[in-house]
């Protein structure tokens, strides 16, 4: 699988996810994401790589020994990792390919927003209405 960032200066490759997708709606994902939840996976360090652009890559370590990647370019998250752990975090909506996995699970949902309605009845567009 390959992902990039939103500005394509950054790309990567993982080749296998260890677990399910989590959508997770921690706080410390939403802040850093910016949404609402955000969707992970884990893949072993080996599995994963930087394919290109790694001189454009900036991190903010939100606690000790934790990294948050992201493009000093454009501010997409790409990937997060425990320095002290085998498996990096994937921030698998930047995949430009579909995620090799077929479970996905909801986590830290005592975090969401009261805002956040997964009502199937909500308007909704297939593009930007006018
Ligand atoms: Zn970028
Ligand atoms: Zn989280």
């Amino acid at each position: 699988m390959k992902g990039s960032c939103l500005c394509g200066a950054i790309e990567y490759g993982v080749d296998a996810f260890t677990g399910p997708v989590r959508h997770c709606h921690c706080q410390s994902c939403r802040k850093a994401q910016a949404t609402a939840f955000s969707s992970n996976a884990r893949a072993f360090r080996n599995h994963f790589r930087w394919l290109k652009g790694k001189e454009k890559l900036s991190h903010f370590e939100s606690s000790p020994g934790k990294l948050r990647h992201f493009c000093s370019n454009c501010g997409s998250p790409l990937m997060a990792e425990w320095l002290h752990e085998g498996q990096v975090i994937v921030r698998v909506a930047t995949l430009d390919d579909v995620p090799h996995i077929d479970a996905f699970e909801h986590i830290w949902i005592s975090h969401d927003l009261d805002w956040l309605n997964y009502d199937a009845s909500l308007k909704s567009f297939s593009e930007a209405p006018q």
